[in-house]
């Protein structure tokens, strides 16, 4: 007999199992109701693009374009196993880009005010995988495209996230903020950059050396112990913005206290992303060892332009999920979810029609019920009822069909009550109301 082969999900990519579905699915309602709160409304997005609009935003010299992206040609428009790149589609390694192109595509200029969207689902990166860094991650993103960049709309955006990690304890973190300038002054503190970084290559490792020339700004965020003195010496941005940079960034500052949002100024913070220009923050949590980071945003006026639309500010982030949710695990700062409220103890064929009855309207009512298909003994089923987790065992026996009151017995203490079905609603309903707010 030949032996059968174990498939096991690709490396990098993992199975989110109940319970901690349950976690997530909390995670993901508890943004959704921050952001509606805030006027933001959901995009729902491809997962895969042509390979070129992210080759074009994120840039073609970035990490993520150069050598994470999983790329195929699109075999359905070209039969010619030798596409060119403009055939080449890609999983999507963020959506900020998909969004710019939604943006464009259907023309969303037009609408009034400021367009406030926000995604989120799976990303793809081939990256080495370790704790808290997948090949499927998943992302929260939102982001502000108009015609205005006041630092109001940076403070609100960045307000919200702040808003939404304290909302799902995600408390032991830290906002680092920055300005990289704009198209005005970045170019010459690069070429500064650029001519420093040169003086002293030789005491720079290969990655960073090579970055003198290709993207020097990425040399600020390098983690490597030795090149960490020689960085600390560099020329700071903060010292060569223009006018009107500076003045966002003090100005951001400001809208940042007015609005209670605690922060630190981070002047390495360059993101690892072309499109970004002036505000750049992250925000960096406890616990999580190297993969640290679990949002990343900024400011990016000039992307859509950069895509073909029309001039237009922007703004947004991305809240790595797999991340921010191992941070709260790991804190013990879990909120209580719901589970099994209610398994269904039904005894003695003749009870079952009102077992299914029963179990029916209790579901209605929004409980979580569990109802046994065959008929199991009273200990056995007592017992799968205790495994499962559930709060209440529902006992329906004959006594109980014959006198329309049922036992419902609480698994945690064995107290034990006697209701009838109206009773019986009323209670599980009230009683869940308060435990669940
Ligand atoms: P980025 O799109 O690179 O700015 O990333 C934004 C956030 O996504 C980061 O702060 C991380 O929390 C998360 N993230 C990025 N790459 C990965 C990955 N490979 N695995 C897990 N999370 C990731």
């Amino acid at each position: 007999m030949t032996e059968q082969k174990q498939f096991r999900a690709i490396k990098g990519t993992r199975d989110i199992l109940p319970p901690d579905s349950t976690l997530w699915n909390w995670f993901e309602q508890s943004a959704r109701d921050v952001f509606e709160s805030y006027n933001f409304r959901e995009i729902r997005l491809p997962i895969f693009e042509e390979t070129s609009l992210f080759a074009r935003s994120v840039g073609g010299e970035t990490d993520i374009v150069s050598k994470e992206m999983y790329s195929f040609p699109d075999r359905s428009t070209s039969s010619d196993a030798t596409a060119d790149a403009g055939d080449l589609i890609s999983l999507r390694p963020e959506a900020t880009a998909s969004t710019m192109r939604a943006y464009i595509e259907h023309g969303m200029h037009a609408l009034p005010g400021n367009v406030k969207l926000y995604y989120m689902g799976p990303m793809f990166r081939r990256e080495r995988p370790q704790k808290g860094r997948y090949r499927q991650f998943y992302q929260i993103g939102a982001e502000v495209l108009g015609q205005s960049d006041a630092p109001a709309i940076d403070a609100e955006v960045i307000e919200m996230l702040v808003t939404f990690f304290s909302r799902v304890g995600l408390t032991r973190t830290t906002l680092y903020i920055n300005s990289i300038g704009d198209k005005n002054c970045r170019p010459q503190y690069v070429e500064l950059l650029r001519a420093e970084l040169r003086k002293v290559k030789d005491q720079l490792g290969a990655d960073s050396q090579r970055r003198i020339e290709t993207n020097p700004l990425r040399v600020l965020d390098s983690k490597i112990p030795q090149e960490q003195e020689i960085i600390a010496k560099l020329p700071k941005i903060s010292e060569h913005l223009c006018d009107a940079c500076r003045e966002h960034f003090a100005k951001l500052k400001e809208e940042l206290k007015l609005r209670g949002v605690n922060f630190q100024d981070n002047w390495r913070l360059v993101r690892g992303l072309d499109y970004y220009t002036r505000t750049t923050f992250e925000v960096i949590a406890e616990g999580l060892g190297s993969q640290n980071a679990v949002c990343g945003g900024g400011r990016y006026d000039g992307l859509v332009e950069l895509l073909g639309g029309p001039p237009t500010k922007g703004i947004g982030f991305a809240i790595g999920t797999d991340r921010a949710i191992l941070s709260i695990q790991e804190s013990g700062n879990l909120p209580k979810l719901p589970g099994l409220d209610v398994f269904v103890a039904w005894m003695g064929l003749e009870t079952y029609a009102t077992a299914v009855g029963l179990t029916k309207k209790l579901r209605e009512a929004g409980l979580s019920v569990e109802l046994p298909g065959e008929e199991m003994k009273f200990k056995k089923s007592l017992n799968l009822a205790d495994k499962l987790g559930a709060r209440y065992a529902l006992i329906i026996g004959s006594d109980e069909v014959a006198t329309g009151r049922f036992t419902l017995k609480r698994l945690a203490d064995a107290d034990q009550k006697k209701l009838s079905e109206y009773e019986l609603l009323e209670y599980l309903e009230s009683e869940r109301r308060g435990t669940r707010g």
